[in-house]
């Protein structure tokens, strides 16, 4: 079984306001650049969601499960951030199933688990989504029981 799993807003607490605000005050520093410049320990320093690290690393023990997210294009640090996340709350064996992609949907497998439906090519992705944040799967609590039925016994 092939699991692919976003990162930002699923394994770590991004709020868009948090970014929102991250990029006003780059602005800010930076008066009359067109786009601020990238903000040096943005993603490296998320905080995990609660459940994320203990429920992933429950998969892993049975699935084959990929890191699956979107780069943040104007910050390219979040290229090498995203990567340093992964090993800084795992290990370095789960950087090698780190992909980052723009468009999901050409991925193959059996579940994404996203917070956006679509965006990122979510919606054209031929698994099952399974949307985090939703009233189904609000918490990791609630993917875990999910997935418990479909693990090996
Ligand atoms: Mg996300």
């Amino acid at each position: 079984m092939i699991i692919y799993i976003d990162m930002d807003g699923v394994m770590c607490q991004l709020r868009l306001n948090d970014l929102k605000l991250a990029y006003k005050k780059a602005r800010k520093e930076n008066p009359g650049k067109p786009f601020p410049p990238p903000i040096p320990g943005f993603f490296e320093n998320l905080k995990p969601i609660p459940g994320a690290i203990d429920t992933v690393n429950w998969l892993r023990a049975w699935a084959d499960v990929y890191v699956l997210s979107a780069p943040s294009v104007r910050n390219p640090l979040s290229y090498t951030e995203k990567r340093l996340w992964i090993e800084k709350y795992f290990d370095l064996k789960f950087c090698y199933k780190l992909i980052l992609c723009p468009n999901k949907g050409l991925l193959r497998g059996d579940f994404l688990i996203d917070d956006h439906k679509s965006g990122k090519g979510q919606d054209r992705f031929e698994g099952r989504l399974i949307h985090f944040g939703s009233s189904d799967f609000s918490t990791w609590q609630s993917v875990r029981e999910y997935f418990q039925n479909l693990a090996p016994h």
